[in-house]
């Protein structure tokens, strides 16, 4: 009775318990495919980083002494898809029972359901093992088609899971320290800003075979992947993380700056943020042992690591990680089909090479292409948020994201893209559509100092376009926003202008949106 266990690439928990013992009849499955580089165009690095953290985790289960079949590109180039793979390996290997581990995707969750359904021998598919909530659990704390609040699940997460608990009160007293952090960097904070921990892995073959097997990708790549691909460099990464940047990750968290550096020399693209997303996405971190390092952390700071910083790291993972999973497994396959704001324009041109007039646009995507990152705060107030203003269509839009980012898979992609930021599922992830003039740029980066255009300005030749594109979006969806208590100072403030200078605003960003290519 011979076992094959499917291992996808987004599944690289050595912590699973199908590891905790060796048994010469089971044989695990590693492979690069063709379906999964290129089901949409990804970055490079994005690649590159899947794949030698797969094959670094096949070489460790090998050398635990489990039998492992690694596949590369050019071993599967021949099977249309994972199945007529599958089927194959199954054959050959004379298999008589199949597993696999629940999949993130819906896709794949799909494609590997229907699969074993057609299956002759017996099919399993387990846990994966790696989040706060089973994959079982997640219905009793979502509802298809319903609007749920992050604070609410976040605050349940918290007691349930008993961290940063004072009995059945929030350590701190209180649940959220957001309006502590949230500050801009002043000049002299730049100095302070560490390097980041970025690691020199040659990526020579893997890049080799991507160019001969002819997948289309986005984006730059060094001569070696700066990455964490292995268990060890995660970690030193985790801990990197804790000692240098969790004492002002809130602070900071909200903060851009362009000031800083070039490529590879630069740490004004990561700042305080954690750069930890590819390795808990990937599972070669667990939600768990993030949250418990840096919980540790910062017991052991001596004050060094404050509340507030802590708290906001911890509501990232256990709060907004957990809940837009949630989303997207009780909303899935109508989310991604989801356009209240019935948005249908193309993604200009200029988003694939960061070739635009305006500094913020120019540097969130230039940093993305060079290194597949941009922090949240770049993706939904800067990208995100023309994306939100023009009226791009949110195909486009989370066909990008799931492209361009490192840690991008869709079940976290999407409820980001789709929902928190474009408001295309009507408010089901966010009470209200994040969209914002210059002024909100202005005020959390340095970026307009160097521009091209004048925030300060609405109509004139050099206005900062979101300003002009910012009152057309809000008035075009009057109807749907104006009844948020959240929204009343705006349209208020829009009541305060004269007809004529509502009406150069209106031509104005009539104009824009004609011109897009052109910014
Ligand atoms: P840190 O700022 O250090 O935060 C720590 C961790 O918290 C992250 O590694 C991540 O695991 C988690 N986290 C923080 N915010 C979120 C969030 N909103 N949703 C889920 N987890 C969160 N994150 C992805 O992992 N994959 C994506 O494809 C993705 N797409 C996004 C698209 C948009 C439009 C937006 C606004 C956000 C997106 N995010 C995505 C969330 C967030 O931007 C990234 O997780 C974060 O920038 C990763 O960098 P970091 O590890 O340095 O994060
Ligand atoms: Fe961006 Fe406008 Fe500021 Fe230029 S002026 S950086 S376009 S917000």
């Amino acid at each position: 009775m011979k076992h094959l266990r499917l291992i996808l690439g987004d599944q690289l928990n050595a912590s699973h318990s199908w590891y905790k013992t060796v048994d010469n009849n089971t044989v695990y499955l590693i492979c690069e495919l063709h379906q999964e580089a290129s089901y949409v165009t990804h970055h490079i690095q994005k690649i590159a980083a899947f794949f030698k953290a797969m094959e670094s985790f096949a070489t460790a289960l090998s050398k635990a002494g489990h039998q492992v079949i690694y596949l590369t590109l050019d071993d599967t180039a021949q099977y249309q898809d994972l199945p007529h793979l599958l089927e194959t390996i199954i054959q050959q290997q004379q298999i008589s029972q199949f597993s696999y581990q629940q999949p993130d995707e819906y896709r794949l969750a799909q494609q590997l359901a229907a699969f074993s359904q057609q299956l002759a021998i017996a099919s399993t598919c387990v846990n994966s093992e790696h989040f706060y909530l089973a994959h079982s659990e997640l219905s009793s704390y979502f509802k298809t088609n319903t609007k749920h609040r992050l604070e609410h699940f976040y605050r349940a997460m918290r007691r349930r899971f008993n961290l940063l608990m004072d009995g059945e009160e929030p350590h701190g007293g209180q649940w959220n320290f957001d309006t502590n952090n949230r500050c801009k960097l002043k000049a002299k904070d730049l100095a302070q800003i560490p390097q980041p921990l970025l690691f020199d892995t040659n990526v020579t073959e893997i890049l080799e075979r991507i160019n001969r097997h002819q997948i289309t990708t986005m984006g730059h790549i060094g001569s070696n992947l700066l990455w964490p691909v292995t268990r060890a460099s995660a970690k030193a990464l985790l801990i990197y993380f804790c000692q240098y940047c969790l004492p002002r990750f809130g602070q900071f968290q909200d903060a851009m700056t362009g000031r800083l550096g070039s490529f590879t020399d630069d740490n004004g693209w990561s700042l305080y943020h954690s750069r930890l997303s590819f390795a808990l996405n990937s599972k070669i971190l667990s939600p768990q042992q993030v949250v418990n390092t840096a919980i540790n952390a910062y017991h052991d700071s001596n004050g060094d690591i404050s509340i507030a910083q802590i708290e906001g790291f911890i509501r990232q993972i256990l709060g907004w990680r957990e809940f837009v999973r949630g989303i997207y497994w009780l909303n899935m396959p109508t989310y991604r089909q989801l356009n209240a704001l019935d948005a249908k324009r193309a993604l200009p041109s200029w988003f694939w090479n960061g070739d635009t007039t305006m500094r913020c646009q120019q540097q969130a995507i230039s940093q993305s292409l060079d290194y597949s990152y941009a922090h949240h705060i770049q993706r939904l107030m800067v990208t995100d948020n023309f994306c939100l203003l023009t009226g791009i269509a949110p195909d486009e839009v989370d066909n990008w994201y799931l492209g361009i980012y490192i840690d991008a898979i869709e079940w976290v992609e999407l409820p980001n893209t789709r929902g928190m930021s474009q408001f295309a599922d009507g408010g089901i992830v966010g009470s209200k559509a994040y969209a914002a003039s210059g002024n909100y740029i202005n005020k959390m980066s340095d970026y307009c100092q160097d521009c091209h255009y004048d925030v300060k300005q609405i109509t004139s030749d050099n206005a900062c376009p979101l300003n002009a594109l910012y009152w057309h979006f809000m008035l075009q969806h009057q109807a749907q926003f104006a009844n948020n208590p959240r929204n009343s100072m705006v349209y208020a403030n829009w009541r305060k202008r004269s007809p004529t200078v509502q009406e150069e605003i209106l031509v104005k960003a009539q104009h824009l949106l004609a011109n897009l290519e052109q910014l």
